[in-house]
């Protein structure tokens, strides 16, 4: 999509850390980390966010999480790591393209704010 940042950073037309990436998904460091360890795990393909998916998208969920695994061992923080999607803006979403934030590296508080 046109004006998508992280298609943009998909396609790397701005610049970003990409720690991984594969034919579905791709994985990038935060540019505000709100922890020592704080990826973006997104899909290729643009979609709004998790409550934009559909039956068509399960396998790419699926995907998306074992990446999001993938990338915390790689990131030394296997032991313990949240992964979270915003959906929607009273949730905090700013960004509509489906991401789930990988946080890691630091102790994290429960419940989130
Ligand atoms: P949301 O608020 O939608 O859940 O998360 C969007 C995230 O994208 C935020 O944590 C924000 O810091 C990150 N972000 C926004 N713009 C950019 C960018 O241009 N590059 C990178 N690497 N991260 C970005
Ligand atoms: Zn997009």
């Amino acid at each position: 999509m046109a004006d998508c940042i992280f298609c943009k950073i998909i396609a790397r037309q701005i610049p970003s850390q990409i720690v991984y990436e594969d034919e579905q998904a791709v994985a990038f460091k935060d540019v505000s980390p709100q922890a020592p360890t704080h990826l973006l795990i997104v899909p290729r393909k643009h979609v709004a966010g998790l409550s934009a998916c559909g039956d068509e998208d399960q396998a790419l969920l699926g995907h998306l999480q074992r990446v999001a695994a993938s990338v915390a061992a790689k990131a030394g923080v296997a032991s313990g790591y949240r992964l979270v999607t915003n959906n929607g803006r009273s949730a905090g979403q700013s960004v509509d393209h489906l991401h789930y934030h990988l946080l890691g590296g630091r102790s994290l508080q429960w419940p989130p704010g």
